[in-house]
């Protein structure tokens, strides 16, 4: 282990740009086994070596600057998506709504019958079924 360690000296190392092309190219090449289409192979090759070319890179502040450009890009995607799954996994419990004002999601607990939903943002009111 100690060679590795020495090897990795004043290189990049792992990111989360990197992780993604990681996780993406192991994606491909699981479908690519499924479906044997050598496209999809070879797709998943063309990411996993400048994967790789960043991992051992010495340019670490170009590394640097393409993973924030990555992080740009991947951060508001991340909170959507992140958002959808609470919502899937507090379906049973919360019934969620979207304020006719501004547009806020808005959630209240499920089977409380009618009940008037004020926006935590405008503060407009209305009425919906939980
Ligand atoms: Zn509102």
């Amino acid at each position: 282990m100690n060679w590795f360690r020495k090897m990795m000296v004043g290189r990049y190392g792992m990111d989360q740009l990197s992780n993604a092309m990681l996780i993406l190219s192991i994606l491909l090449l699981a479908i690519s086994s499924f479906t044997r289409l050598s496209v999809i192979n070879a797709l998943a090759m063309i990411i996993l070596i400048p994967c790789y070319a960043r991992i051992f890179s010495r340019n670490i502040n170009k590394r640097r600057e393409e993973n924030m450009k990555f992080l740009q890009w991947w951060y508001p995607k991340n909170m959507k998506l992140t958002q959808f799954l609470n919502r899937v996994k507090a379906y049973k419990t919360y019934r969620y709504y979207k304020c006719p004002q501004c547009g806020q999601r808005l959630r209240a607990p499920k089977g409380k019958g009618r009940i008037r939903v004020t926006c935590l943002k405008c503060h407009k009111e209305f009425m919906k079924k939980s």
